[in-house]
């Protein structure tokens, strides 16, 4: 009989996912389900009229909201993986609870999440530099871009580490892609700090979309293997190399305007030779810059070089802007787009909140014709699109750069999937793009806060199911 069958699921060519008593992202009401096929999506529309075949599973989805699953533009994801075996400083709030958390893990080498804005960096220098200790400990500040060591005291990006190089395990790379999973995830960039990240993604076979940014030190390597942005296939695809150009607000090293406090990790013309080194080998870039002359800059580059951008450029974060700016911007619109992160609106509101520059920080509405890529950049923060959704829709710092939900979910979906050069395959249900799938309650019965609690409830990728909890 089991032979039968098969013939049978041979002759009609595959089994098919029902999932039906759904919305649809994007349909009206009466459109209630969807039928997977393969890999693919094969059918959307009413229940009465779904297409003959062999269902391998039919699912009810309970009258929730069926959304393409989201698409992380920006992570440190190998970062992330290691933090499992890291020591955790989020929660001290004095010196003293560091000491300790530093004597209770004696043999571990790494921790990180100090928010490094509650303390005296000097004493913490000195305090640091007078520790000693055999291996050595290195902390990461909860934004990445100071650094504390022992006997070494503070120093900022890039980490003067010493060589204590951590293994990751299998088990601790399955749980985070679980951890995914949970928020809808199925697809990531990975902005890889080392050559070890990078490669670290050719061992992730098929459980998640990976599109891998390499570091400087790989440029040389990526040219002479005749490498190409946006080539490859989507469970791994080569994406751009990632410069750094400016600090961060919050280690108060954003190159501003209207401060001397920015730290350049490359000079400007330095920065200008890559680019174009990079871009006449076809390799695309994406460039760190937060502080308004910071994002100025890079403007600046990427018009110098437009005609030399194949397909696109980015800028990640561009968390202040001026309006010249994005004047200037919009006028290479379709070569340049932006990854930028909402919930660095909670991390940073503390900071931002009494200076002039909020009114020019996170200016999701005023780049409304720019293609924005919503991101995590965990683990700064947490990948949580549904957080991220709330802090873009409520923009506590200004009011007037508040996002509909609709905006906001399109920039963690189908606009998310430009910024890959995918998003003719995926980033939104429609007939023969890969069945990427996330489930979520209709937020619409909700108010606002809705979004901070928000969970999906099954998500899929390529038609697999990968989590269910219906
Ligand atoms: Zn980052």
């Amino acid at each position: 009989m089991s032979n039968y069958c098969g013939i049978i699921h041979r002759f009609f060519g595959f089994f098919m996912i029902l999932l039906y008593n759904t919305k649809i992202w994007g349909y009206s009401d009466n459109i209630n389900s969807v039928v997977i096929k393969e890999d693919k999506i094969f059918y959307i529309g009413e229940l009465n009229k779904i297409p003959d075949g062999v269902y391998k599973k039919k699912i009810n989805l309970k009258n929730k909201l069926l959304l393409p699953s989201f698409i992380d533009t920006h992570t440190h994801f190998s970062e992330y993986i290691k933090l499992k075996s890291q020591i955790n400083f989020s929660k001290v709030n004095n010196i003293e609870q560091i000491l300790k958390l530093i004597n209770d893990y004696p043999k571990k080498v790494k921790g990180y999440g100090l928010n490094i804005s509650k303390f005296n960096k000097k004493d913490l220098d000195s305090i640091f530099k007078n520790i000693k200790r055999n291996p050595l400990l290195t902390m990461a500040s909860s934004d990445y871009h100071s650094y504390l060591t022992t006997s070494i005291g503070l120093t900022d990006w890039p980490p003067k580490l010493p060589n204590n190089k951590e293994k990751l395990n299998n088990k601790d790379i399955k749980l985070a892609i679980t951890e995914l999973y949970k928020m809808g995830i199925t697809s990531i960039h990975e902005m890889a700090f080392t050559k070890e990240d990078f490669y670290l993604y050719d061992n992730i076979a098929k459980n998640l979309e990976v599109c891998r940014h390499f570091p400087l030190e790989m440029l040389d390597e990526i040219i002479k293997t005749n490498q190409k942005s946006y080539f490859g296939n989507e469970y791994l695809k080569l994406a751009s190399l990632k410069l750094f150009y400016d600090g961060s607000i919050g280690s108060n090293t954003a190159l501003m305007f209207n401060s001397n406090s920015g730290k350049l990790n490359l000079k400007y013309k330095d920065l200008d030779k890559i680019i174009e080194k990079a871009l006449n080998n076809d390799i695309s870039v994406s460039i760190h810059a937060i502080g308004d002359r910071g994002v100025d800059d890079i403007v600046n580059l990427f018009i110098k070089h437009k005609n030399n951008i194949k397909k696109f450029v980015r800028i990640e974060h561009a968390q202040t802007i001026t309006d010249e700016t994005i004047e200037k911007l919009e006028t290479i619109k379709d070569k340049v787009y932006l990854s930028m992160q909402p919930l660095h609106i909670r991390d940073d509101y503390l900071t931002l909140k009494d200076m002039s520059i909020k009114d020019i920080s996170f200016r999701f509405k005023s780049l409304k014709n720019m293609t924005i890529g919503f991101s995590s950049d965990v683990p700064v923060v947490e990948f949580n699109p549904f957080k991220a959704i709330y802090y873009a829709i409520t923009h506590k710092l200004n009011k007037n750069e508040a996002i509909t939900v609709k905006e906001a979910i399109d920039n963690y979906t189908i606009n998310a999937a430009k910024l890959s050069n995918s998003d003719k395959i995926k980033g939104s249900i429609e007939i023969g793009k890969f069945a990427n799938l996330a489930l979520i309650n209709d937020y619409s019965k909700y108010n606002e806060s809705f979004w901070l609690n928000a969970k999906s409830y099954l998500t899929i990728l390529r038609g697999r199911v990968l989590y269910i909890d219906l």
